[in-house]
């Protein structure tokens, strides 16, 4: 079977999506990924032919590049699969009369949803209804759409097959998604090429503090982490992001090791408390690994994936309004002792063991074209 995957320039919409194209490949499927060209690097993990797109600092564009790029090979492909902000993977596929799967690499949106996912961060501005529909117009032009805005054609357009990359358990408003259209996979375990780490756990616990790769700027925050746990019986790891100048961190005590960037996974393995901004990927990463969280979400979904966390009890959540050195030590040291916590991360560690990951989604791909032939 020949597969066509499109998707978009985001970090976190990506990383996941690169162990299911390794288990169809291992599955004799030939896979072809579509990606700006800048991409080339991070596509060639997952083993695909690359194909490239112009990339292009708005969404907007990056969308419509996409799709004048897939439109041109679309027809060589016996199957599309698409990032669920490629909003018009649907579309593209009816059009060329093509079988599709859709993949969501944060948990599904209902209208519920959609309106916190939207209340801050990048997506807010579609907060506005006309800016959403004037976007979706310029994008979608000759494009016939269920509705005339994009946040709701992937709510209430959805494909019949959808692929999520985290556990049904964790899903807000679960009973929505009927399990025959939305396969809850799990997190999207697989070989990661991580650089090297040196470090070794001694013999007081590891605190591992990152707001991912896209929050700049949060230098009293890391501040405050200094003063936090400076003289503590603790060792933190904190990752202050590609984007914060270290410089900006004076005075950083012997037990505390500040670094642009760190290999997470090798991280959260020797990791005891995890404080993250609760982006989905890191909140997944904790979980496999059974890293208990202390969430201090931001944007987007974050909040949401806060009170996820907060419902599997593996974690507590902090506001950031609240976030002083006391309250950030009283947070990690309270998850680092609470046998709870530990108890429900064995669990949910189960539930992901169990779950289908990128081997299952696979199978679900394939059983699917073969039950349309
Ligand atoms: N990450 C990493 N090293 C770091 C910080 C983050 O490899 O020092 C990775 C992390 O493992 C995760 C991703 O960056 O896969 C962050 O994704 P997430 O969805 O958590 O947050 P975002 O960066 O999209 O806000």
């Amino acid at each position: 079977m020949k597969i066509l995957v499109i998707n978009l320039p985001y970090y976190g919409h990506v990383v996941p999506t690169i162990g299911l194209v390794q288990e169809l490949i291992n599955k004799r499927c030939k896979v072809t990924y579509l990606m700006p060209f800048d991409w080339k690097e991070k596509v060639a993990e997952s083993g695909a032919v690359f194909y490239g797109y112009e990339n292009h600092r708005r969404l907007s564009e990056q969308i419509k590049n996409a799709y004048a790029a897939a439109e041109s090979i679309v027809e060589e492909f016996d199957f599309i699969i698409y990032e669920q902000f490629f909003f018009l993977g649907k579309h593209l596929a009816e059009k060329h009369r093509k079988p599709v799967a859709r993949i969501f690499t944060a948990p599904v949106t209902n209208d519920k949803l959609m309106k916190e996912f939207t209340l801050k961060g990048p997506l807010s501005v579609f907060k506005h209804k006309w800016i959403a529909r004037a976007f979706t117009k310029d994008i979608a032009r000759n494009i016939p759409m269920k509705t005339d805005n994009w946040l709701d054609e992937i709510i209430h357009n959805p494909p019949r097959l959808n692929l999520v990359y985290t556990l049904r358990e964790y899903q807000p408003y679960e009973a929505e998604f009927p399990e025959e259209q939305y396969k809850f996979l799990g997190p999207s375990i697989y070989e990661r090429k991580e650089e090297a780490f040196e470090f070794v756990k001694g013999r007081y616990p590891v605190i591992y503090i990152s707001l991912g790769t896209v929050i700049k700027g949060a230098v009293s925050f890391f501040r405050n982490c200094l003063e936090a746990f400076r003289g503590e019986n603790v060792d933190v790891i904190i990752s202050v992001g590609p984007k914060f100048n270290v410089s900006r961190l004076k005075n950083v005590p012997s037990n505390i090791h500040v670094y642009k960037s760190v290999p997470q996974l090798k991280v959260l393995k020797t990791a005891d408390v995890f404080v993250t901004h609760g982006g989905m990927n890191s909140v997944s990463e904790a979980l496999v690994c059974g890293v208990p969280m202390v969430v201090i979400p931001f944007v987007s979904d974050q909040p949401v994936n806060a009170r996820c966390v907060e419902k599997l009890g593996v974690g507590k959540r902090l506001e950031y309004s609240s976030v002083n050195q006391d309250t950030l030590r009283e947070s990690v040291l309270s998850v680092l002792v609470d046998n709870g916590i530990k108890d429900n991360i064995v669990k949910v560690q189960k539930l992901i063991k169990q779950a289908p990951g990128n081997i299952g989604g696979a199978e679900m791909i394939i059983d699917y074209h073969n039950s349309l032939e």
